[in-house]
């Protein structure tokens, strides 16, 4: 049998591990720290369960395809619902807009609330999914990096309708254009922060974002985010992958153009083909330091990262649901403060998301664990001790005086994870939560291939190459490793 060695059991690499597997390698996944999972892992504080890192499923059918794929049937590993909520917004003049799952609930909300015409939010919306449909399979689900993926006539048909896509103004102004209302414009700028970017700056063509909320839906699952990693994990174990924690991969060696296998604690372990799901920034860095480097490519601005509290509260707010956003008041400048001055604004918009009403067992009766995130810069060395004790009283006062109780009263529980803590928890370069920051179209779109041009069998997966971050773009990263690799 031939041989894989995949580099880190993040989302990515454990679905790589699962469709090699499946293809007829041996495959090893090597994993530095003592669970799988990496991003996508979960944390206990006192009596309170909170998923670590994402807390939004979208597009399931990836998931199911990465099963489908090794001959396995999802649901015997892993179910999921449909919540009938998007997510509850609010704002600090007192508007409050929950916006439903269903498309026109959510559009005929828009009209109640803020006086848009219902036909704008589905017709931008139609637009979005149009986008995706012409775009998204080329430009998503196949490697960039390969003649074969422009030579297609669905290829042709796609940039025939290149003006449609926006690619040349920023996310900002196309909903400008479209959604008129200062309110509205907001609430569709923050999808850009789906992949860690401003929306001031990240290009028009990320309109595509909201379709998978708005018009595929949003989803949890039984167990929390964390049962994802569960059940890629149980999968990869029952085909036959073997998996090896705490061990650090500290590099990969290479002979000739052909990567030869890794090094573990000083110990060389041949492999016929090697995925790195580490960041590529260090994985060029530390584990081919003496590799060609692809400088351009390293050298792009990282995506936003994040500071989270973990607040188990001993209360159940009726008005909050499993996803919630406080605007900031000015979200220009909060981008400003995130992307060009590096540091956090002192009026941030505050994500709360909770699980523990949909998922029994994740606080105790009558509270609920509440997953408190701030969108930051990425770690470049700032004063996170104090930027993290600001931001909690700036983030407690503004919650406090929209929900009219005070909050830190009712917080019984209580950790944190600041871009540091990313970092070292998953190697992530400057603890960005999605790679290269997706601001311009360069790095939104010319991300590091999924294989090495230089070092034959070695291939890239994970959310710091092509296509991007996020667990379904993670996961179609992994299919696209799996593709370019022939059966053995
Ligand atoms: P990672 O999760 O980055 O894991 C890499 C793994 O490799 C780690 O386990 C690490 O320990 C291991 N590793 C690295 N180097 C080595 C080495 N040399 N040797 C051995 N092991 C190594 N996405 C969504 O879809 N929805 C969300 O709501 C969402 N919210 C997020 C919120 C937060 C706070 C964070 C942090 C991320 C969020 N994301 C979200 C993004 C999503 O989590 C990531 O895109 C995805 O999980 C990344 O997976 P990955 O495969 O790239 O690997």
């Amino acid at each position: 049998k031939l041989t894989a060695a995949i580099i880190g059991s993040g989302v990515a690499g454990l679905a790589s591990a699962i469709r090699l597997s499946a293809k007829g390698f041996d495959v090893h996944v090597f994993e530095k720290n003592s669970y799988p999972g990496g991003k996508l892992s979960e944390i206990q504080v006192g009596n309170y369960r909170f998923d670590a890192g994402p807390s939004l499923f979208t597009m399931p059918q990836y998931l199911e395809d990465t099963f489908t794929a090794a001959g396995l049937r999802l649901a015997d590993y892993f179910l999921y619902v449909k919540h009938p909520t998007a997510c509850h917004y609010f704002w600090d003049d007192g508007t409050f807009l929950p916006a439903s799952g269903n498309l026109n609930e959510f559009a005929a909300k828009v009209e109640e609330i803020l006086q848009v015409p219902k036909n704008r939010v589905i017709e931008y919306l139609e637009n979005a999914r149009f986008t995706y449909e012409k775009t998204g399979r080329i430009f998503l689900e196949k490697s960039l990096h390969k003649l074969g993926t422009w030579l297609t006539t669905e290829t042709l048909k796609a940039i025939a309708h290149l003006p449609r896509y926006q690619i040349t103004t920023t996310l900002h102004r196309v909903n400008e254009k479209w959604l008129e209302h200062p309110k509205l414009v907001q609430l569709f700028d923050r999808f850009a922060t789906y992949n860690g970017s401003d929306p001031y700056q990240t290009p028009g063509i990320m309109h595509i974002i909201p379709h998978f909320e708005h018009n595929v839906g949003t989803f949890f699952p039984i167990g929390g985010m964390h049962a994802i990693t569960q059940a890629l994990y149980k999968a990869a174990t029952d085909l036959g992958v073997k998996f090896h924690f705490n061990t650090q991969v500290d590099k990969i060696r290479w002979e000739g153009n052909v990567a030869k296998g890794v090094v573990t604690d000083g110990d060389f372990q041949p492999f016929d083909l090697i995925v790195s799901n580490m960041d590529v920034v260090p994985t060029y860095k530390y584990l081919l330091p003496d590799a060609p480097q692809p400088e351009k490519i390293l050298s792009y601005p990282r995506s936003s990262s994040a500071l989270i509290f973990y607040w188990g509260v001993k209360h159940q707010f009726s008005e909050l649901d499993m996803h919630n956003i406080f605007f900031s008041n000015d979200y220009k400048a909060e981008f400003e403060h995130i992307f060009r001055k590096k540091t956090i604004y002192h009026d941030p918009t505050v994500y709360i998301n909770i699980t523990s009403r949909w998922n029994a067992g994740d606080a105790p009766e009558g509270c609920d664990n509440w997953f408190v995130m701030v969108n930051v810069p990425g770690n470049t060395g700032q004063n996170w001790d104090e930027l993290l004790q600001q931001t909690r009283e700036n983030v407690l006062s503004k919650l406090s005086k929209r929900l009219g109780t005070a909050i830190e009263p009712l917080i019984e529980a209580e950790a944190t994870l600041d871009p540091r803590s990313i970092e070292s928890k998953t190697f992530s370069y400057q603890g960005s939560l999605y790679g290269a920051g997706s601001n311009d179209m360069f790095s939104a779109f010319a991300r590091h291939p999924n294989f090495s041009r230089k070092i034959r069998n070695l291939y890239f997966c994970g959310g710091s190459v092509h296509p991007g971050g996020g667990i379904p773009l993670c996961l179609l990263s992994a299919r696209i490793v799996s593709d370019l690799i022939e059966t053995p």
